[in-house]
């Protein structure tokens, strides 16, 4: 099948910033192992799981400083707009290009007013105040945002985001491929023609997973979580299936046209490695 739209396939791999010395030796490996495959961007995340803000900016410095193109990311829920604009302002500096633009998650005890109060609202304040200086990348959810009142709306809502000025967007990961296809064809349909690019987690803890797919939304098809219950405490056998279930995953997105894939690599250089050479580009 033809590349959809005709856009040019890019590949990305998700880091979060690491705590701990140990966790930067693990990155600066990720880094030289995932760096050799030619990735157009590696990204960050940003306060995601407690993860401090600071560490957000060495560890894009940490990347840059490797040779490879950074992409922070960059909520905006609970902030005020002199705070993004003093980061946008850092960011141009260091040489950045590609932001990954998000309206975060935070604890209702912690919400505060804000001018922001969805990722449209950041995309068209960071457009406002850069002009075109980033490549904006927002995230979309075939499986529909979990806090969206139907799926109908979250593609409105989404639509506005694409519309206040995003050059591409990521998925929430799935292991559901007609979810993505079926996604894209309603985006394509509501005309919206940025690249779409699946996000895709590897699996390595499957009870992690299934604890942090419940909160995001993601669905772990039934097959899969019986299949890994069924391994029990056996992390190899769950290690060698997933990597069988999301390259053949993989496999069909590219097959079917996904412009790139993005891959939620956990700092875990060695699942998205396998996976990797396992592709059929
Ligand atoms: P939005 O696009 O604002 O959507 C959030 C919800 O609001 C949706 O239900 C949408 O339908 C609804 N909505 C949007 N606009 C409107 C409107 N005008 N009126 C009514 N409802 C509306 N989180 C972090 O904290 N740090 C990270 O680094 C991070 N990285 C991520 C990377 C990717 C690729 C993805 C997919 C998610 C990431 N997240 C991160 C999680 C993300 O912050 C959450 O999924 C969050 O709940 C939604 O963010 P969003 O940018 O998609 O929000």
């Amino acid at each position: 099948m033809e590349l959809r739209q005709g856009h040019i396939r890019t590949f990305s791999f998700e880091f979060f910033p690491p705590k701990t010395l140990a966790g930067i030796d693990k990155l600066r490996n990720a880094l030289a192992q995932l760096g050799s495959y030619g990735p157009k961007f590696f990204s960050c995340t940003y306060g995601a799981g407690g993860a401090a803000r600071g560490r957000t900016l060495e560890t894009v410095r940490e990347i840059q400083s490797a040779g490879y193109a950074a992409a922070p990311h960059l909520t905006c829920v609970g902030s005020r707009p002199g705070q993004i604009e003093v980061l946008l302002d850092l960011y141009k500096r260091e040489g950045i290009q590609h932001l990954v633009a998000l309206r975060g998650d935070v604890p209702f005890a912690e919400q505060q007013p804000s001018e922001f109060r969805f990722a449209s609202d950041l995309v068209a304040f960071i457009r406002r105040v850069t002009g075109t200086a980033f490549h904006l990348i927002v995230a979309c959810y075939p499986e529909v945002h979990p806090q969206a009142p139907d799926a109908r709306r979250d593609l409105e809502h989404f639509k506005v985001k694409v519309e206040s000025g995003a050059n591409a967007a990521i998925t929430q990961y799935f292991y559901n491929p007609d979810a993505y296809f079926r996604f894209v064809e309603a985006c394509e349909a509501l005309h919206i023609n940025i690249p779409i690019v699946p996000g895709i987690m590897p699996i390595g803890n499957f009870p992690q997973l299934v604890c942090f797919s419940n909160s995001c939304g993601a669905e772990i098809p039934r097959w899969l979580r019986l299949r890994m219950q069924a391994f029990g405490n056996d992390i190899c056998s769950i290690r060698s299936y997933g990597l069988d279930v999301v390259t053949e995953l993989c496999n069909r997105l590219l097959s079917g046209g996904a412009p790139g894939l993005h891959f939620y690599t956990m700092n875990d250089a060695e699942l998205t490695s396998t996976i990797w050479q396992r592709l059929r580009f």
